[in-house]
């Protein structure tokens, strides 16, 4: 199995990949924590952060057959952390700036799956991945921002188990990913979850013949759609169109019949608040539709 350590900043259609493969083949991505490494222990302070260092993603991945719109479908199908991981507040960002008292590094241990935020606060881990994504179709995009490409959506359903669809952009599609979390809340409200190193198993598959304009993610569950902006409503609005768009293609109902279905059973839910676009998901949950047994 093809195994990836190398990272770039950018999603971009111009990056040379480190690697190719089939389509259904596994591959293994070694990723870093979005601080690069950096924060060793709580001394460290915010200056002596190198910034051009921050928010690197492993990739990018070649998949051979990937064709401009068809759709990537990447199953995570194991992640290890590292036994470290650390957060930060930095003063003016984020959702609670106003209450920070200043900069300030911690770092937390993993031990015996959980984060070990205080004696008092162990926290069961979700390790999810927050930067994933493939090349937009023109212009570069730094790591740091989500966008109709994935990037950074901090989205914790983005865990072990699940499957994320991408639209494919490129030739060959150019996988990266990167900044994983051990926990985090909807809304990442400080700017970070429990920052983390370690390595994602991964099996990628083109599909032909289907096309979506933002990412989709699927667990045991759910589907959802996964939409990013400026602000959040009109995160929410994108990914409530592509949910209809989903449905409507899937379910022989009139379209106020699914519209009144979708107000029951779909849920708009918060990916992050604190990045450069800011990021929404909508949820329909799989056992309310059984009889259709619904397929991406
Ligand atoms: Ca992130
Ligand atoms: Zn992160």
């Amino acid at each position: 199995m093809e195994i990836l350590n190398k990272v770039i900043f950018n999603m971009s259609p111009d990056n040379e990949p480190i690697a190719s493969c089939k389509s259904k083949e596994e591959v293994i991505f070694k990723t870093q924590d979005c601080f690069g490494g950096q924060i060793e222990s709580e001394d460290m302070t915010l200056d002596e952060l190198d910034w051009n260092n921050i928010n690197p993603a492993t990739g990018p991945l070649y998949i051979e057959d990937a064709e401009v719109g068809d759709v990537l479908k990447v199953k995570i199908k194991d992640i290890k952390l590292k036994n470290k991981g650390s957060m930060t507040t930095i003063p003016e960002m984020g959702y609670l700036s106003e209450f920070l008292t200043g900069p300030e590094t911690k770092v937390i241990e993993i031990k015996d799956n959980k984060a070990i935020f205080n004696d008092q606060i162990k926290l069961p881990l979700n390790p999810m991945i927050g930067v994933i994504g493939v090349a937009p179709p023109v212009k570069s995009i730094d790591c740091g921002t989500p966008g109709s490409h994935g990037g950074n959506m901090d989205n914790k359903v983005i865990t072990e188990g699940s499957i994320v669809y991408f639209p494919v952009n490129v030739p060959g599609a150019l996988l990266a990913m990167g900044d994983m979390h051990a926990v985090m809340g909807d809304g990442e409200v400080v700017i970070c979850g429990v920052e983390i190193a370690g390595e994602v198993v991964v099996e990628v598959e083109v599909i032909k013949n289907k096309n979506i304009n933002n990412p989709m993610v699927e667990d045991k569950k759910a589907f959802y759609t996964v939409a990013s902006a400026e602000n959040l409503d009109q995160a929410t609005k994108r990914a409530s169109d592509d949910m209809y768009k989903f449905l409507n293609d899937r379910l022989d109902l009139s379209a106020n019949e699914l519209a009144m279905l979708m107000s029951l059973i779909c849920d708009l839910e918060i990916c992050q608040v604190v990045d450069p676009e800011k990021t929404a998901r909508m949820r329909v949950d799989k056992k309310a539709l059984k009889n259709y047994n619904l397929k991406f």
